[in-house]
């Protein structure tokens, strides 16, 4: 079944003009001392939110913002998130200063046709991401009073089954928005007859949540190339030491048995030769380039700290992607925040934009990476908002934010 888009919507309650319309938008942005460092996410919300707007609704945003924890936490509120958007929009943003509460409803009261406000941090209450069913419905049913109807653009946690995601839908006539819409759009073509050769590429440091995608993805893909944290599980399991690189023992068998399923698929494997092995975790550490087979061979023996692939790798990624008609890459190839370990990342990047087909980029900080590196939108076919979300929709997992909204 396809999605519920916003035109159906207003086949459901009519013209939007003058209907409060409550919005979960993903405006959990990257913040450092209160400033935002890449409004990509705000952004991505826009075509919606001017839709809404321009239709004459009364625009309720809301969104979480990091993880505080269930309670009100000055460090994690939207208030700056807010005013970002009303730079983008050009227009007065009113900020609620609570999610349900007194400020909400004043808020919601206050708006005009094509008038919007900003909600809190959702999750400054703890029922929006609690397990329990009825604690949850309770918090999305104090939302559901705010709005005649709701539209979901949050692609980012469309793969949690939390109060404002989940229930919320369920509780008011509601409907995806653009970005959700083109997002599954994007990542439906990736999981039903990609082009081939299908190339994804996996890094990061959530290394335990990635390294499980890997065997969905086996069945799917031309060729797997590793890199990120994740590379020194896969160095490990083929007897290299690894220092004190980023390393899941506990999966060492698990990817052993990873490598030999690729062999039995014909899936190209690609592993990294070389890395950059650091004296430190820091933009001045001392760091050298060693083969793979010699990562403690350096000046820092068995304390080196693997940051980033190393050039002959980046080479062999870029080989591997530039050959491809279909390209998804998630999580950056080394730390890119530091300067020194950047080079693994932006050669990748680099890549993807030569592709001559459909390249993807997912994931919050291959997005941000990509910006920071120099790169603009535009040059990819397309860049995910959400890491996790993708990563679930392409292991074909049944995603509960997209099953409300009609989606099978
Ligand atoms: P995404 O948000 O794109 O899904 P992740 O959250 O999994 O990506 O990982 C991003 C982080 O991974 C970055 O902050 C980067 O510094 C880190 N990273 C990449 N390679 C390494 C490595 N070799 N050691 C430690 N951290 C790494
Ligand atoms: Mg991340």
């Amino acid at each position: 079944m396809p999605l519920r888009t916003l035109d159906s919507l207003q086949d459901a309650v009519g013209s939007l003009a003058g209907k409060r319309v409550i919005v979960r938008v993903d405006f959990n942005v990257p913040l450092k001392d209160g400033v935002i460092t890449d409004d990509g996410r705000v952004r991505a919300a826009l075509p919606t939110l001017n839709q809404l707007i321009n239709q004459g609704a009364r625009v309720i945003a809301c969104s979480h913002l990091g993880r505080p924890g269930g309670a009100p936490d000055p460090k994690y509120s939207l208030a700056p998130v807010a005013q970002r958007l009303s730079e983008l929009l050009g227009k007065p943003v009113a900020f609620a200063l609570d999610t349900v509460g007194e400020s909400a409803h004043e808020a919601a009261a206050g708006l005009g046709d094509g008038d919007i406000a900003v909600l809190e941090n959702l999750r400054f209450d703890p029922d929006e991401t609690a397990k329990d069913d009825a604690a949850r419905r309770g918090f999305a049913a104090r939302l559901a009073e705010l709005a005649d109807a709701m539209v979901s653009d949050g692609f980012g946690v469309v793969h949690r089954k939390q109060a404002s995601v989940y229930d919320l839908a369920q509780l008011l006539p509601s409907a995806a928005g653009q970005l959700i819409e083109k997002e599954v759009d994007v990542l439906d073509r990736l999981t039903e007859n990609p082009e081939r050769p299908y190339t994804v590429v996996l890094g990061g440091s959530k290394v335990s949540d990635k390294l499980g995608v890997i065997s969905h993805l086996l069945p799917r893909v031309d060729r797997l190339c590793i890199g990120g944290g994740m590379m020194f599980t896969f160095l490990k399991a083929q007897g290299h030491g690894v220092g004190k690189s980023l390393l899941e023992e506990d999966q060492l068998d698990t990817v052993r048995g990873y490598i030999a399923e690729a062999a039995e698929r014909g899936v190209e494997l690609v592993l990294p030769v070389d890395a950059v092995m650091a004296s430190a975790f820091s933009a001045d550490a001392d760091h050298v380039i060693a083969a793979a087979s010699g990562l403690e061979d350096t000046p820092f023996g068995a304390d080196g700290l693997g940051l980033d692939i190393g050039p002959e790798t980046a080479r062999l990624f870029a080989d591997a992607i530039g050959g491809s008609r279909t390209v998804f890459w998630n999580g950056p190839m080394g730390v890119f925040e530091l300067a020194p370990f950047a080079a693994g990342t932006k050669a990748v990047a680099g890549a993807l934009t030569e592709v001559d087909g459909l390249s993807v980029v997912g994931g919050g900080d291959s997005a941000a990476a990509v910006r920071q590196l120099g790169f603009r939108d535009a040059q990819f076919g397309h860049i995910s908002t959400g890491g996790g979300a993708s990563l679930e929709f392409l292991e074909g997992k049944k995603l509960p934010g997209l099953e409300v909204l009609g989606w099978q």
